[in-house]
């Protein structure tokens, strides 16, 4: 999709902290993360949102996630987590994507780059 930045960053027009790829999608951490190890899980294919992704990539997206969250949890040490996707006004890219917010009961906010060092080490 034209002017898309996560297609861009799909079709690696644009960088990202990439830390998951298969067939159906990628994962990446967010640019302006809200906590240490702020993901972001995008389908390859463009689906605008809820309504409009295919069930079995909404499915493989939930798989991921669990994988993915388990993965911080162990090398980020975080105390829990969220998952997030918005829709209509509040969602500011219009590519599917599910954010993995983790929670910390304490901890200090870390450069994404550093994240993504103990993320893939
Ligand atoms: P939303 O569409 O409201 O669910 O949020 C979009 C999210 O994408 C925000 O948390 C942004 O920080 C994030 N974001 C926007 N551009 C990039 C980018 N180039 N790389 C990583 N994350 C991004
Ligand atoms: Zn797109």
């Amino acid at each position: 999709m034209e002017n898309c930045i996560f297609c861009k960053i799909i079709n690696g027009d644009i960088p990202c902290y990439k830390i998951y790829e298969d067939d159906l999608v990628v994962a990446f951490l967010d640019i302006n993360p809200i906590s240490n190890g702020h993901t972001l899980i995008v389908p390859k294919q463009h689906f605008q949102d809820l309504y409009d992704i295919d069930n079995n990539v909404l499915n493989h997206i939930l798989e991921i996630a669990k994988k993915i969250a388990k993965q911080i949890t162990a090398k980020l040490n975080c105390d829990g987590f969220t998952l997030v996707q918005n829709n209509g006004a509040v969602q500011e890219v219009k590519h599917f994507h599910l954010h993995i917010h983790p929670y910390y009961k304490n901890s200090e906010i870390m450069k994404v780059e550093d994240c993504f060092k103990i993320l893939n080490i």
